[in-house]
């Protein structure tokens, strides 16, 4: 019998689930369940091509596991009859504790806890779905895959902050980075596509989804990142503002009177492309955009103009770079963002193919072009599913 694995991604208010065929890596089933501890719950299943949605009230994560659960059941396939592997979890933040998939014991849970004062919408809500998990599944090994372990290989130079020391020692202020699932897996692909072992190419991998990050790849492993103590930093996203001057938060403090739970709620979620054009999402920017909107032209401008700043950084990090990668929801899908980001850029060896960029091809670059540049989808259920089963083989 194949071996399978069941993928959890619990959020604070929602689930998300997938269950793999490993022998493939293909996605037998999986859906959500949203809306937890709302009135009006929602629960969506895929099965092949079949898709269920029911409407329901889902009062905790334990609740939501168990109409999972029956949904398998249901609409198959049910999950007492295929093998299940193990269980992977995503979970945002590994501090510098976790740097690689871990094998889930009471230890780690606490482990994972005690990282919520660094991921405080994060982490408590991973927890509550792998606790619910591992009551459910108690015969399955459980896995935890964490966001900022692609990370760990940063240099001191690279992650540290220029703070005042205790920051550092007593509040473990640090770049950790995140995304480290899909940068990870995007990597790997594209050195697969340069026809090179992932040790021999350099890259910088752009993952552009609704939070966004910029990685520099030095021979599969991650040498800097944009994202730092928090997926606050760094570009710009749907509606985090990335890097900013910190003396803005002081500012709006004294003159406007903003405290630090709003200053955190208005840079979290009312920053971004919402910030600056009232919409986080890129498909409706681009469509005001191309209808003449001055300030969608702008949000646009702006998301662009910050990718070009990271990706000249990463070429003077990395020396020299094989690729520039696109991925995620907007890396995946906008090609005008691909090419303004990247544009004027020939005597850094980096030109895009207007045809082959618009085509939705893999290959965007131009023959002419020193360095390739590829738009890779992410999958990063996928990836999550295979460092679990290899951690769980490994035990
Ligand atoms: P998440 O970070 O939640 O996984 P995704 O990778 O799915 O997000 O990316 C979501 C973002 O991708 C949204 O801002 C959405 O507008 C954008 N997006 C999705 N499809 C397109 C498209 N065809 N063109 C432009 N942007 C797109």
């Amino acid at each position: 019998m194949t071996s399978h694995v069941l993928v959890i991604n619990s959020g604070s208010s929602s689930i998300k689930y997938r269950l793999l065929d490993m022998s493939t890596g293909t996605k037998i089933a999986g859906g959500l369940v949203e809306r937890i501890g709302e009135a009006k719950g929602r629960l969506e299943h895929t099965r092949g091509t079949d898709r269920f949605d029911s409407t329901l009230v889902v009062g905790d994560h334990e609740e939501g596991m168990r109409h999972i659960i029956a949904a398998f059941a249901e609409h198959g396939p049910a999950l007492d009859r295929v093998r299940l592997s193990a269980v992977g979890h995503r979970v945002v933040h590994g501090g510098a504790e976790f740097s690689a998939p871990t094998i889930i014991t009471d230890e780690v849970c606490n482990g994972i806890d005690r990282l919520s004062a660094l991921a405080p919408l994060h982490n408590p809500a991973n927890l509550a779905g792998i606790h619910t998990a591992r009551r459910l599944f108690n015969d399955v090994t459980h896995v935890a895959v964490f966001d900022t372990a692609f990370h760990a290989t940063m240099a001191e130079e690279a992650y540290t902050y220029a703070i005042p020391r205790s920051w550092r020692d007593d509040h473990g202020v640090r770049r950790y980075g995140f995304h480290g699932t899909s940068h990870a897996y995007v990597s790997r692909k594209a050195a697969e596509l340069l026809g090179a072992e992932p040790t021999d190419v350099n890259l910088i991998v752009l993952h552009l989804g609704n939070g966004a990050s910029a990685c520099a790849v030095r021979g599969g492993t991650s040498v800097d990142t944009s994202m730092g103590l928090t997926p606050l930093e760094g570009l710009v996203m749907g509606t985090r503002s990335g890097d900013l001057d910190p003396a803005i938060m002081m500012h709006m403090h004294r003159s406007a009177g903003l405290s630090a739970p709003e200053l955190d709620d208005a840079l979290n979620h009312d920053s971004g492309l919402r910030g600056l054009a009232d919409d986080n999402d890129m498909r409706q920017l681009r469509r005001r955009a191309e209808e003449g909107d001055e300030q969608a032209k702008l949000a646009r401008a702006v998301y662009c103009h910050r990718i070009r700043k990271y990706v000249g950084a990463y070429m003077a990090v990395l020396g020299h770079v094989d690729a520039i990668v696109f991925t995620a929801g907007v890396g995946e899908n906008d090609a005008g963002i691909r090419a303004d980001a990247l544009a004027g850029m020939r005597d850094l060896g980096i030109d895009v193919d207007p045809e082959r960029n618009a085509s939705g091809r893999t290959w965007i670059s131009s023959s002419t072009s020193e360095r390739a540049v590829l738009v890779i989808p992410t999958d990063e259920e996928l990836e999550i599913a295979r460092q679990s089963l290899a951690a769980a083989q490994y035990r």
